[in-house]
């Protein structure tokens, strides 16, 4: 198995409720290496390109508003398997479908307000790692 490299966002529900190190500490524990940070209040046109995907769905329009709403941490986690592993720690989209352990369901507060994003395919996660960091930012 090829190590990977995924983008993960840390979303504003997360982040109001101090649960950075939490989060990451599950990352850590299951073997993805955090390999870049920030920490960032995304503006709406960044929110919106970000999403650009979804924009035709029902709650784009308030999925931007509540990335917006507060700050972000957004990361590089590389390890084997990335993309797919993170999802795997990440939990299912709606908390009440995630399985036991998974971030989702322990942390997620609904399934707008969910904690974190994960790129779902390693052609997307090249596109959003590009979107937040340049190279030089991420130290493997
Ligand atoms: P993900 O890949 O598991 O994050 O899920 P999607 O790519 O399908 O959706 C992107 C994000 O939009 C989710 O993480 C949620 O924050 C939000 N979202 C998805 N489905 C719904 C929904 O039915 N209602 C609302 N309000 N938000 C949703
Ligand atoms: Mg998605």
């Amino acid at each position: 198995m090829a190590v990977e490299r995924t983008l993960s966002i840390l979303k504003p529900d997360a982040t109001r409720r101090n649960l950075t190190g939490k989060i990451n500490a599950k990352f850590e524990e299951q073997g993805l290496r955090i390999v870049a940070q920030k920490r960032l209040h995304l503006s709406e046109a960044q929110a919106g390109a970000f999403y650009a995907v979804h924009k035709e769905r029902p709650f784009y329009k308030d999925l931007v508003s509540f990335m917006t709403s507060g700050p972000v941490v957004v990361q590089v986690l590389e390890g084997e398997n990335a993309v797919a592993k993170n999802r795997e720690i990440m939990g299912a989209t709606n908390p009440a479908n995630a399985a036991p352990g998974t971030i989702r369901k322990e942390f997620a507060e609904s399934i707008e307000a969910n904690s974190v994003h994960g790129s779902d395919s390693a052609e997307n996660a090249a596109t959003e790692i590009a979107f937040f960091f340049s190279g030089t930012e991420i130290v493997g």
